[in-house]
């Protein structure tokens, strides 16, 4: 049976028709084509010309969507991954160059100056960016940048070790680091490290390749530095480089130490002289793993639980999407691995995929989602499909608050206490750790792009100088050069530079939304529903300012949120 073959379609289409056929490019183009031509001269009709596009562009991306969707539930049916990259590959590249001829003409319409000014200024402020970046001698070189990035996906994708008698992926060799057996973590560690080292050279390799493409694409679009680009392509309209390098000092000032401190008392407790890479995971008083539920039936009841005490308006909405079959949560084979929230941008409403298996981390993961879902819920009357989405650096506190919010109610899975304590320690526990990582990782990309000529020692010098900064207690004696090149693991410096901070961003965000509930449960929650439902129409600084909380990731935001976070996981 095919899924999400019979979601509700509440926002009748008046442009694009209800039989659009997208075998081929030729039937959509069309549509375009009409756009592209249409008269301008009028404030009512740039009015309708802009809710057209944004009518076809819904369409499209809703049926992109939908193949995604349909791909990760079942990836053992080729017809269905043929049928999203034929998508790709027919329809999205398609769109993005006739697209950027629309961004022109809207932005070259005289009738512009008839629309109320304010109305339109952040869409207007997004596609004169796209514009101004955008050179057609880049796109052969944004062509070879994917498929570069593909090949680390892939690459990393295929490693895989022989351990415990079977070949195991690096996925699944994860596990093992929560096991209570300190040997087999050390083995299992040593063996991941050891096959990832054997790639090392490539890696390396791959990097430069993409450190160099990355440079022309800048200079075509005349930049000197790379970093400069890309804070532009990536939007970073309403923060700097500066605050990027004021986020580092904070880290390293407020978070470095406690995370030190908690590392400490987890050496402490597991009885050690030293602490090693593999004794970061595993429960410090070997106790067996959380078990919150054992059917994704029960997941579910359970969070339609948290979701009512949060708000009885996010009760109905994760009702609505159980019936009308917007989860897929079970782990299942032939299912792709990790967990999203997609929207369906035409019915206007959310979809979540994960692979649930009864473990504690399985209800942060769904809390999460759920933050994004009722994101898609807050938007669902905003005609301009622009505005339906939020900039990431508040998309991810929709989400991370609910997992702090959703949070207080952890009896619902666990009716022991101590057990609730426990799961919340870790959680907050996971906030501060992660904290340091992203900065690292930021900084990092900050001296590679500015330092485009140095070679393969200096960069291992580099990143290895950035863990007397940023890093933890552990000892790596024995294993400097994985250490040295510890970060080929992550993904985002390969895959989508500069892209991560925003984790961070959203994430002293949501600690503000968290703390204000602690004041007033009631009025943090309408505070947070009220700025999601600005979706996308406002700077961010404007909707943090609504959820009241403020917009500042530097060294004094950091230390009273690290105060607030120390003081909690001292009551756990
Ligand atoms: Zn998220």
């Amino acid at each position: 049976m095919e899924i999400l073959n019979n979601i509700p379609h509440a926002f009748p289409r008046s442009f694009v028709p209800m039989d659009l056929d997208f075998a081929e490019w030729k039937y959509i183009e069309p549509l375009f084509l009409q756009l592209e031509h249409r008269v301008l001269d009028t404030k009512e009709e740039l009015q309708q010309w802009l809710y057209d596009r944004s009518e076809l562009m819904d369409v499209i991306n809703e049926e992109g969507a939908l193949r995604y969707i349909r791909m990760t539930c079942n990836t053992a049916d080729k017809e269905l991954e043929a049928a999203y990259f034929h998508f790709l590959e027919e329809i999205s590249e398609r769109v993005k160059e006739v697209d950027d001829r629309l961004k022109r003409k809207y932005l070259q319409a005289l009738s512009r100056q008839l629309l109320p000014a304010s109305t339109f200024a952040i869409m207007d402020r997004s596609f004169e960016n796209d514009v101004a970046l955008f050179r057609e001698e880049n796109l052969p070189l944004e062509t070879e940048e994917s498929k570069l990035s593909q090949n680390y996906q892939k690459l990393m994708g295929s490693l895989t070790v022989q351990f415990e008698q079977r070949e195991q992926t690096l996925q699944q060799m994860g596990r093992y680091q929560e096991m209570p057996d300190r040997e087999l973590r050390e083995a299992a560690w040593k063996a991941v490290v050891e096959r990832r080292g054997r790639e090392r050279e490539k890696l390396e390799g791959l990097f430069d390749q993409l450190l160099s493409v990355r440079q022309a694409i800048a200079h075509n679009a005349g930049f000197d530095c790379y970093r400069d680009y890309a804070f532009k392509r990536l939007e970073r309209f309403d923060y700097s480089i500066e605050d990027c390098l004021r986020f580092h000092e904070g880290v390293e000032a407020a978070v470095v130490p406690l995370v030190r401190r908690m590392e400490e008392r987890r050496r402490e407790d597991l009885g050690l002289d030293r602490l090693r890479p593999w004794g970061l995971n595993v429960d410090p008083l070997n106790r067996p793993p959380l078990k919150p539920f054992s059917r994704v039936e029960e997941l579910v009841e359970g969070c339609v639980e948290i979701s009512g005490r949060v708000s009885p308006l996010f009760k109905d909405f994760l009702k609505s999407m159980r019936d009308l079959g917007l989860l897929n949560l079970d782990s299942r084979k032939d299912k792709a691995p990790g967990g999203y929230q997609s929207s369906l941008t035409e019915a206007r409403l959310p979809f979540i995929f994960m692979n649930a298996v009864g473990i504690d981390s399985d209800v942060r993961t769904l809390l999460h989602e759920l933050g994004h879902a009722f994101h898609v819920f807050a938007t669902q009357n905003e005609v301009l499909g622009h505005y339906r989405h939020a900039p990431i650096e508040f998309c991810e506190v929709a989400s991370m608050s609910m997992e702090l919010l959703g949070g207080e109610f952890l009896n619902v899975f666990y009716p022991n206490a101590e057990e609730a304590r426990r799961s919340r320690r870790k959680h907050l526990e996971n906030v501060l750790d992660i904290l340091p990582w992203i900065a690292r990782v930021d900084a990092f990309q900050h001296w590679i792009y500015t330092h485009p000529n140095h070679n393969v020692d200096e960069r291992r010098k580099f990143w290895l100088s950035l863990h007397d900064r940023f890093g933890g207690i552990e000892d790596w004696n024995g294993f400097e050069l994985a250490q040295a090149t510890s970060w080929h693991r992550q993904l985002h410096i390969f895959e989508l530079p500069f892209y991560y901070i925003e984790y961070a961003i959203a994430q002293l965000g949501a600690l503000q939304v968290w703390i204000n509930s602690k004041k007033s449960f009631e009025s943090a929650v309408t505070d947070y529903w009220a700025a999601l439902q600005l979706g996308g129409s406002r700077t961010i600084p404007e909707l943090f300012s609504r959820a009241k909380i403020r917009f500042d990731f530097g060294p004094s935001s950091l230390e009273p949120l690290m105060n607030a976070v120390e003081d909690e996981l001292s009551h756990l």
